[in-house]
């Protein structure tokens, strides 16, 4: 099959006028112009006047929070909405989370995504939730323990074997220790080491606030002295950064993707670039939360991978009698208000071609290029080619068509 359209924009080389991309089975066998690809004489599906571009990767989202799109307004403190958002779950069955996960699926289909890196409060969704997606997922199973109530050992030991017993042609599952906080350093430890042994990813929230940082730095503050409450032995606090804590116990190469990094040491954007951790932001969310700045710039000085997520409708500011859905074009402009002098096609790469390089789909995903898995999506476009980076992001709505895995999940309409 070839598609054709009036501009392919492959993210990892420039957009290509009157373009066309031939696939495969799953995967990509050739882009370039239509007339140099059109002597295939393969069957033909002329896009019209749209672009086709590389599905988008959403390095970070909790699918199973959708369903509490809009219920908290911002919290003035973090720790506040991590007790709503508690309250909220505890009341939910297994059915809840099943229709919840399903619901942040569609929409992220809908809206362009094509691959996405999720966290599973509940693992016993997997493999359901994948048999019910076209979506590549890569399920990073949420694992929690602040006491000795439960061993680390066997908490871990539960989500190995989940991981053990699980088989997907198009997903993958991985481990999500939540965050520093809510974990304890064996548990980190032995994350890293299982991990690196099975090559399994890893995601985790690090230094998305400020009482977290103030937590780790000083030994002290309100979500040091809620979570010492809780029971938790706070004795590996006051020794340094959030980010310096995840590498402390081993959570260092290619394999961890650090969620948020929003507050960092003088010397964590090195830290995280010497130890190739990826780092994930969440535009919305972090926009949500008033948090200081995001430290752009320091991270991508220093070489750090930066990639985009949604992170969950839970924690995306609604206005009154507004709707707001998953969607990784909502929260590319988010960046760019954020951050002006940050052009559209760096935007791009990070919500395509960084977010495939986090989830360990380097080559595979977020490019249109030979051998990548025919993972694609069309929207329609008008304008010069010199601005088409542009246009993509003012992109509204849902997709027109978008294949994954080289099967319609949204059909191309027939010209
Ligand atoms: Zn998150």
């Amino acid at each position: 099959m070839i598609l054709r359209a009036r501009i392919v924009v492959p993210v990892s080389r420039p957009p290509i006028p009157n373009g066309a991309v031939e696939v495969r089975g799953n995967r990509i066998i050739a882009v370039g112009r239509w007339r140099d690809l059109a002597g295939n004489r393969r069957q033909t599906i002329d896009l019209g006047e749209a672009a086709l571009l590389p599905g988008l990767v959403n390095a970070h989202c909790h699918l199973d929070y959708t369903a509490l799109a809009g219920e908290f307004p911002p919290p003035k403190i973090f720790t506040d909405w991590l007790k709503l958002i508690t309250t909220a779950k505890s009341g939910w069955s297994f059915t809840d989370y099943l229709r919840s996960w399903g619901a942040g699926a569609e929409m992220l289909v809908r809206s362009g995504t094509t691959t996405v890196g999720d966290i599973e409060a509940l693992a016993e969704l997997l493999p359901r939730v994948w048999e019910s997606t076209p979506l590549r997922a890569r399920s990073f199973i949420e694992l929690i323990g602040i006491t000795n109530r439960r061993s680390s050992q066997a908490i871990i030991e539960e989500a190995a074997d989940r991981i053990g017993s699980l088989q997907h042609p198009r997903c993958r599952a991985g481990l999500s220790p939540h965050a520093s906080y809510t974990t304890l350093p064996e548990l980190l430890r032995l994350t890293a080491t299982l991990a690196r042994r099975h090559r399994w990813r890893v995601a985790i929230h690090v230094a998305e606030c400020a009482l977290e940082y103030e937590m780790f730095t000083r030994h002290a503050g309100l979500m040091f002295d809620w979570i010492k409450g809780s029971g938790r032995d706070m004795s590996d606090c006051g020794m340094g950064t959030p980010v310096e804590h995840i590498c402390r116990y081993g959570l260092v190469g290619p394999a961890i993707i650090a969620v948020h990094a929003n507050y960092l040491g003088a010397g964590d954007a090195d830290l995280l670039a010497r130890n190739r951790i990826h780092v994930a932001h969440c535009p919305r969310s972090h926009f949500y939360f008033r948090h200081a700045p995001f430290p752009l710039h320091r991270l991508l000085k220093a070489g750090v991978n930066i990639c985009l997520g949604t992170d969950s409708l839970a924690s995306v500011y609604k206005r009154p009698h507004e709707t707001v859905e998953l969607s990784m074009f909502e929260e590319m402009r988010a960046l760019a208000a954020a951050h002006p002098d940050l052009r559209p096609k760096a935007i791009l790469q990070m919500a395509t071609l960084n977010g495939a390089r986090a989830l360990g789909l380097e080559g595979k995903a977020g490019e249109l290029a030979k051998g990548a898995f025919a993972d694609m999506i069309v929207l329609p476009i008008a304008g010069k080619i010199g601005q088409a980076h542009d246009r993509v992001l003012e992109h509204r709505g849902p997709v027109t068509a978008s294949l994954i895995d080289g099967q319609w999940a949204i059909p191309a309409p027939i010209a």
